[in-house]
């Protein structure tokens, strides 16, 4: 009697259903971590989705959790997705069956007790496509793959091969140091409303010398990144955390490039860097305590052995802009050469 029906549903068996996923008006595709600690929503280029990620594993930008393409939908793109099957499957069904109550009624001849087959499908599921996230302002593109992605925030990897952002990381340590200078004030303020005051401002000193070393970190990490990306770094031997050195680093720069950090940065400013990086020295190795030591490479009288270096708002924004300097002076060398930095301060 259910022919139709019954045939339908065999057909159903493995059968593939196109579904139509909206994309912004730039064309990315939202995602979603589904690491339930992380969650992290973030987008895909749609061309890249579909020709540079794999099936296999696709990494979250800030996480790093590996999944197969199937596992990053938004809970309303499942929905949809969830929806448009049944839809489907309900508008199979309801065909076959009307069919075969037909079939059945047809097949009835007139006599005492008429027995005939009506069907009246229920409630017909509409899915709605879900709505898209609005553009993200951060945009990324991968160095090694080329995938194209965006993220609301700093993304540390990238989603289709997994590589460390390293550029993404520096401009967040910027953007954070910025940030902190700009509303020191009211950070300052805050901090009175949580803490007495001897500690907030005791609190406060120890953000500021976090933020100061925080900056040679950051010159590190970009300056090792462009060393390692310049035509020959492979014959020039470095050792671990050489870029904290400048006198080291900038020996090594000269033997890669043929410039020092003296022939691309002017003398006045390269000077104050050195102080700073100095003066870094002392709060990671004598608790910030000046020595002769300190005295001898600074050659500034003004600093007194035995008294603590102190790190002033101004000291830290002026650190920052010579760093950020000096890193667009070096992106300009290495541009010449080829080598493209997607991260300059400037
Ligand atoms: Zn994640
Ligand atoms: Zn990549």
């Amino acid at each position: 009697m259910f022919k139709n029906l019954l045939r339908e549903l065999n057909d159903l068996n493995g059968q593939i259903i196109g579904i139509k996923i909206p994309v912004d008006e730039k064309g990315y595709l939202d995602r979603k971590c589904p690491n339930s600690e992380c969650g992290k929503k973030f987008k895909i280029n749609f061309e890249d989705w579909k020709n540079i990620v794999r099936d296999e594993a696709v990494f979250c930008p800030v996480c790093k959790n590996e999944a197969p393409s199937t596992e990053w939908n938004t809970a309303e793109q499942q929905e949809y997705i969830n929806n448009q099957g049944i839809s489907h499957i309900q508008d199979t069904f309801s065909k076959a069956i009307q069919k075969d109550a037909k079939h059945f009624n047809k097949q009835q001849k007139p006599g005492f007790i008429n027995i005939s087959l009506s069907y009246k499908p229920g409630n017909k599921i509409i899915p709605i496509p879900p709505a898209v996230a609005k553009e993200l302002e951060q945009n990324y593109e991968c160095n090694i793959c080329m995938c194209r992605y965006s993220f609301l925030g700093t993304a540390y990897f990238c989603p289709s091969c997994g590589n460390e952002n390293i550029q993404g990381n520096l401009k967040e340590g910027i953007s954070n140091i910025e940030n902190f200078i700009n509303k020191h004030s009211e950070i300052k303020q805050a901090l009175k409303k949580v803490l007495s005051e001897e500690n907030s401002e005791s609190y406060f000193s120890q953000i500021i010398e976090e933020h100061y070393c925080k900056i040679v970190s950051i010159f590190q990490k970009h300056a090792e990144y462009l060393f390692n990306n310049y035509p020959g770094s492979d014959k020039v031997k470095i050792r671990k955390n050489l870029f904290q050195n400048l006198y080291e680093s900038s020996a090594k720069w000269k033997e890669l490039t043929g410039k020092s950090y003296e022939d691309i940065l002017d003398s006045q400013q390269y000077n104050k860097v050195k102080e700073h990086f100095q003066i870094r020295h002392l709060l990671a190795h004598t608790a910030g305590i000046i020595d002769e030591d300190f005295i001898n490479k600074t050659n500034n009288n003004s600093y007194i052995v035995g008294k603590r270096i102190i790190i002033t708002i101004e000291k830290l924004n002026d650190f920052l802009v010579l760093i950020k300097g000096f890193i667009s002076a070096m992106n300009k060398e290495f541009r010449k050469k080829g080598v493209r930095s997607t991260f300059d301060p400037c």
